[in-house]
């Protein structure tokens, strides 16, 4: 009986750097939108106590201008708090991140909005209409710009500040607000279109560094990750399974007389050869945390956290059948090839020695080649050459 797949086929996907790699833009994103709106958190507080004590709002209106003021002042605390954490929260708690974000700026618009048209609405608030009109106008144009590479914001920001003001003017219909209600519509569409582009700018610059990052972590040969993908994901999962205690296993697989393949066919049918022995291993290793890269030349590694002595012999078996079973069809004829593999797995320690964990794979490795090929070796301790007793030392001290 087959042993037990400890590692079930879950959904293919050997690039997990490249996949945090996409998250961790969005979280770039959420970040850049963060400290671009660094100063904005303190502006409310401050725009609305002038205005409030120069127009003297504060002595016939003390409630409304002191109870805004508290409000204003906790939203800044909240903002100014998740910014400091925002990195920690983005790590844990993302989506948490994201409201906590957009919520309070949010909160700060709409504040603004609701104020606005409450002093289109109420003669008794007239004294602060202009300024308060001229104040949201300012900060819906430069906040919807600067905000504009968050989707979220650079639609309902605008809308939170200058939805309250549009009811307003168009529920209070005088010719001066008819007027104002026009200017705003031809205003709105403006500040959207800027928003735009610098979305589209900020966002197309994002793409490019992505395209970049993952070219520069995929093998061009065969589309796998290249050993610099390998090297950074190995540093990731040693430490994940040092602190978790958890198994980790690297397997090295070479392919076998692969210079024959060259020699009878050409290096460029070689070359097909790596491709679809590489899409064949692909195949084989099949869980979203595991990592397949090429080491160099027609030599693979694989990385597989969390798994059984069991469950990589497993995998060992499923990449060595799949390679076995694969017939390379070209012009020059049908090809076939094997390959070896040697693996290890361990639950590593922090003092242990990463580099050497790999030459323990390495050493199966070569165990799998001087015993025939097309085989897995499990690295045993028993594989290294016996350590040499130390010479007695004498003890001086004592005679
Ligand atoms: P074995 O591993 O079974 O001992 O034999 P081998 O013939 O595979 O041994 P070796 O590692 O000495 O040879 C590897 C060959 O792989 C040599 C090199 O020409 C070939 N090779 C390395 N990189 C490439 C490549 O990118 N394309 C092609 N076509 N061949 C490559
Ligand atoms: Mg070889
Ligand atoms: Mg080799």
């Amino acid at each position: 009986m087959p042993p037990a797949p400890d590692h079930p086929p879950d959904k293919a996907q050997p690039h997990a750097l490249l996949v945090d790699g996409a998250q961790a833009s969005r979280h770039q994103a959420l970040i850049d939108t963060t400290s671009r709106l660094m100063a904005a958190m303190y502006v409310y507080v401050a725009l609305w106590l002038v205005i409030t004590l120069v127009t003297g709002l504060h002595r016939s209106h003390p409630l409304l201008v002191w109870g805004t003021t508290t409000w204003l002042v906790l939203i800044a605390v909240i903002r100014a708090a998740v910014a400091i954490k925002l990195k920690a929260l983005l790590a844990y708690r993302p989506v948490l991140a994201h409201g906590l974000t957009v919520t309070p700026v949010l909160a700060n618009g709409l504040t603004w909005g609701l104020l606005t048209a409450s002093s289109i609405y109420r003669p008794d608030l007239e004294p602060i209409r202009a300024s308060m009109l001229l104040v949201g106008v300012g900060l819906s144009s430069g906040g919807t710009v600067a905000m504009a590479i968050n989707p979220t914001l650079k639609l309902w920001f605008p809308l939170s500040v200058i939805s309250p003001v549009a009811i307003a003017t168009a529920t209070h219909a005088t010719d001066n607000n008819i007027l104002l209600a026009c200017l705003m519509a031809v205003y709105v569409i403006y500040v959207m279109q800027a928003a735009n582009t610098v979305s589209k700018d900020y966002w197309r610059a994002q793409e490019a560094f992505s395209a970049l990052e993952r070219a520069s972590l995929t093998d061009t040969l065969t589309q796998v990750a290249n050993r610099l993908h390998f090297d950074r994901q190995y540093e990731l999962e040693w430490r994940r399974a040092c602190r978790l205690r958890t198994h980790l296993a690297v397997m090295i697989i070479d392919l076998d007389h692969f210079k024959r393949i060259n020699d009878a066919h050409g290096h460029p049918a070689g070359d097909v050869v790596l491709q679809q022995t590489a899409r064949a291993m692909r195949l084989a290793i099949l869980r979203p945390c595991d990592l397949l890269a090429r080491y160099g030349g027609e030599e693979f590694i694989a990385l597989l956290p969390d798994i059984s002595d069991e469950g990589a012999h497993v995998v060992a078996e499923r990449v060595r059948t799949e390679v076995e079973r694969l017939t390379v069809t070209l012009p020059s004829g049908d090809i076939k090839v094997t390959c070896s593999l040697g693996y290890a797995c361990v639950v590593p320690e922090h003092t242990a020695d990463a580099d050497e964990f790999i030459r323990h794979a390495d050493e199966a490795l070569y165990q799998a080649k001087t015993s025939g090929r097309n085989r897995s070796q499990r690295w045993q301790p028993t594989q290294r050459p016996p350590v040499p007793p130390r010479p007695a030392v004498k003890d001086n001290m004592a005679s």
